[in-house]
């Protein structure tokens, strides 16, 4: 597989080979295509893999069909992940692909500075990268709304199961519109909540 298979605009092509990435990773030859036809992914694949790169694409590509964006209406793509250190590695990745789009990201996470956090997604992005906690504790203090999210990701997903996030996972996906996309990486433990939370998931392995 070549990136000329995911019909991926000149844009992004051009961040893609500035980037010095030659060929997708098994991960993204197999999840990008599956992403971008609209359908939930149970994604299993190590760090290293190129996995972040594998859901960020097709949210960029997301988030650009959508022709009337309207600024200050709460994130379309959410991504969640266990901790600071991940929600942070994401958010950088994001950015440097969302810049070429000036798609806006935010990152909010626990023990970072709540008032900063706030002000950030007042100020409205496309992307919001965040823990779980921290997102809900953002939801209650009305900084940003879920109602506009259709593309949802679990990064780690076994990791926040391990974490004891698995009530604020359930409570972020009920948040979210049912009409919604969604991708985990997991273990067999947390099967049972992929399948709460995902429809119809299709599995795509490393
Ligand atoms: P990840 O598994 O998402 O943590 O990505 C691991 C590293 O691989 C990151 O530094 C990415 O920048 C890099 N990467 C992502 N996609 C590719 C690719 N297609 N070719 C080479 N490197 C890549």
């Amino acid at each position: 597989t070549s990136f000329a298979h995911f019909g991926f605009d000149e844009n992004l092509m051009k961040a893609v080979r500035k980037a010095g990435y030659e060929k997708p990773t098994p991960i993204q030859a197999q999840g990008i295509p599956v992403a971008l036809s609209g359908r939930d992914i149970i994604g299993i694949a190590k760090t290293g893999s190129g996995k972040t790169a594998a859901f960020l694409w097709p949210l960029f590509v997301h988030i650009m069909d959508q022709k009337e964006l309207e600024p200050g209406d709460g994130p379309i793509g959410l991504i969640c992940a266990p901790t600071r250190e991940l929600s942070q590695q994401i958010y950088q990745e994001a950015k440097k692909f969302g810049k070429i789009y000036n798609i806006n990201v935010v990152c909010a996470y626990g023990g970072g500075n709540m008032w900063e956090q706030c002000k950030a997604c007042e100020e409205g992005a496309e992307i919001i990268v965040c823990t779980p906690g921290r997102l809900i504790d953002l939801v209650k203090k009305k900084a940003t709304k879920l109602n506009r999210v259709t593309y949802m990701v679990f990064d780690e997903a076994d990791r926040m199961f391990d974490m004891g996030f698995e009530p604020q996972v359930r409570s972020i996906a009920n948040h979210v519109r049912p009409d919604r996309q969604g991708s985990a990486t997991f273990k067999k433990r947390i099967e049972r909540l992929a399948r709460d939370i995902l429809r119809d998931p299709i599995r795509v392995l490393q």
